[in-house]
């Protein structure tokens, strides 16, 4: 295993770096990525950005994302940087599994594998690991990482929104994980010259009419309160897809409404995708999702806030998360909201 001044020397000449981060980049996945790519740029490295698959559209503003390149979409392309790369970051993920053939690509190379990340049980795959789950975000350890590298002095605006974008839309606007170690940060960042309401301006009043249209049907027609379970469940077909002409990243954000409720303590959206179902989960206060997502759909992530998918389809999916919702209820009765 490498520590930091293994890296600081590595870094200390120009090198063909990639940094990928994980399948349908949210916030975080993206802002750490630019944010990286950004400081790495300043010291001659020839860095490409490769994301598994496309990004939403509301992140488009931050500097430089028309350069990410998507390997859906560039398979060949993505293919000769991976093998040329001398330094794999792997930014907002902790498996290779994570992010499928890219995967497959990255794990017989030679490079240096970098891994930065938050989330619970990671694996040992990279020569140098940064593993914190008590930070709020990815975003927040590239800070922290700058600055353990000693080059703090050359954070920057543009690195500083990226950075910023990633910890507003993970702590769900200051919300989760938050620290006073992260607000700290987010001081640092707003010196630097980030306009942090020009920022959420971007991130949270970008809708397109058809989405907040969405989110009227879904809350209306789609919803589903198991009482006894304190649980709620949004679903969403592929006859919704295209009645709404919306795509996978359109639908961020929509099972956080189902937390408003009081009594609700688990909340789970579950949709259906060209080959799997998707199950996205969240929770108030003491209940862990991870352990439902990680036992029961294929899956991980963080105690609040986990996701999965299965082979079955919708209603199967919804009935097996309903069928296994028992199990917890002691857990569920006990966590605090
Ligand atoms: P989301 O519900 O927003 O897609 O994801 C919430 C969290 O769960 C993210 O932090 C993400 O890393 C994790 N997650 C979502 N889907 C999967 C999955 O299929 N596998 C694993 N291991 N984690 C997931
Ligand atoms: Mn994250």
């Amino acid at each position: 295993m490498e520590n930091i001044n293994d890296l600081k020397t590595l870094l200390s000449i120009p090198k063909d770096i990639v940094i990928t981060t994980h399948r349908n980049p949210d916030g975080d996945a993206i802002g750490s990525s630019l944010g990286l790519y950004h400081f790495l740029n300043k010291f001659g490295h020839t860095v490409k950005i490769i994301t598994p698959s496309e990004y939403p559209a509301f992140l488009a503003f931050l500097s430089d994302t028309d350069k990410i390149v998507i390997y859906d979409e560039e398979p060949e392309y993505s293919k000769n940087l991976v093998e040329k790369a001398e330094i794999i970051f792997c930014l907002d993920f902790n498996s290779l599994e994570r992010i499928d053939k890219l995967g497959e690509l990255i794990e017989p190379t030679n490079s240096h594998k970098v891994m930065i990340d938050h989330h619970l049980y990671p694996d040992n795959f990279a020569n140098f690991m940064m593993s914190d789950t008590t930070a709020s975000s990815t975003c927040e350890m590239i800070y922290t990482f700058i600055c353990n590298l000693d080059q703090k002095k050359e954070l920057d605006i543009t690195i500083g929104e990226c950075l910023y974008t990633g910890i507003l839309t993970d702590t769900g606007s200051f919300k989760y994980a938050t620290s006073a170690r992260l607000f700290r940060i987010v001081g640092d960042l707003i010196e630097l010259g980030v306009d942090d309401y020009r920022i959420q301006d971007l991130v949270f009043n970008s809708m397109e009419e058809k989405h907040l249209r969405l989110l009227g049907h879904v809350l209306n027609n789609r919803m589903e309160i198991i009482n006894e379970y304190h649980t709620g469940i949004i679903t969403l077909t592929k006859q919704d897809y295209e009645d709404f002409d919306i795509k996978r990243g359109d639908t961020e954000g929509l099972v956080n409404y189902i937390l408003k409720l009081k009594k609700i303590k688990v909340a789970a959206f579950i949709h259906e995708q060209p080959t799997i179902t998707k199950i996205s989960l969240r929770s108030k206060g003491d209940f862990s999702v991870q352990v439902i997502a990680s036992k029961y759909f294929r899956g991980g992530g963080h105690k609040n806030a986990s996701g999965g998918y299965s082979y079955i389809g919708l209603r199967p999916t919804v009935r097996k998360f309903i069928s296994v919702l028992p199990e917890f209820m002691g857990e569920l009765k006990k966590s605090e909201i």
